[in-house]
């Protein structure tokens, strides 16, 4: 092996983060857990972690083709990626193109509403307070980021936006929206964490049918759950 790994750094609700021995980089280890609800719904799909990684570095490598910038080195075994050690920012910033999940039931709009532009969004993790939405003003005074920051989230989002969607409709898939997290390495800011259906909505562009998360949140078996990631896999596996 070309890494040796180290110690435990984190442990999420999806993922475990190893130190390597090279300082700069981390191992993300992507766990079966799937949860929803801020954590308060969970179960265990088997073989789910491996299909986040395998998902999660596919469009890391898609955006990097593409010139988006973000922290994926390589693959280090099924469920394993190496990449770019960050100093997260506590933020999930959302990209919607179309009305569907938390913003139809805050602002008054239909679901199903196409964004145009895309409506980009923010929201500090902590799930004791639900995950609330906040603004470049609350980030610039509660230290999160500082304003160029924000304005290079908003600027890479809308960026992985483009490439993502043009990406899955090549696939005959719509991206309806999705979550991307930051981080600081050597000074600048570059996409961590990952990317796959439990961060992200996709539907089949003919028929509609669910392709992420959104089958878990509403209840559908675990069988289902994992079937629509594997077609989503082999779909953006496709050459
Ligand atoms: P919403 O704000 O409508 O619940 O979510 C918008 C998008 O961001 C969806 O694609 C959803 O999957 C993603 N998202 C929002 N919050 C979280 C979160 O806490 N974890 C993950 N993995 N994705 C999230």
């Amino acid at each position: 092996m070309k890494y040796r790994v180290m110690g435990l750094i984190a442990e999420g609700k999806t993922k475990l983060v190893y130190a390597l021995d090279d300082p700069s980089l981390v191992l993300l280890r992507f766990k079966d857990q799937v949860t929803a609800l801020d954590g308060k719904k969970k179960d265990v799909i088997p073989g789910k972690g491996a299909l986040n990684a395998n998902i999660s570095a596919r469009l890391f490598q898609i955006l990097k083709q593409n010139g988006v910038e973000n922290h994926y080195v390589e693959t280090y075994d099924d469920s394993s990626l190496v990449v770019k050690r960050l100093q997260m920012i506590p933020v999930e910033v959302v990209c919607r193109n179309v009305a569907t999940g938390s913003i139809v039931k805050r602002l008054p709009v239909a679901e199903g509403t196409v964004f145009d532009p895309p409506v980009v969004e923010f929201f500090l993790k902590d799930d004791a307070r639900g995950d609330p939405m906040i603004n470049e003003s609350h980030m610039v005074a509660l230290k999160l980021a500082t304003k160029s920051e924000v304005g290079q989230m908003v600027d890479a989002i809308l960026r992985a936006n483009e490439v993502l969607k043009r990406f899955l409709e090549g696939r005959g898939m719509t991206l309806l929206d999705f979550k991307l997290e930051f981080g600081r390495a050597d000074g600048g800011l570059l996409i961590g964490d990952e990317l796959n259906p439990d961060c992200m909505r996709v539907r089949d562009a003919s028929t509609e049918r669910v392709l992420d998360k959104d089958l878990y949140r509403r209840g559908a078996s675990l069988e289902e759950v994992k079937k629509a990631y594997e077609e989503f896999y082999r779909r953006i596996m496709e050459r």
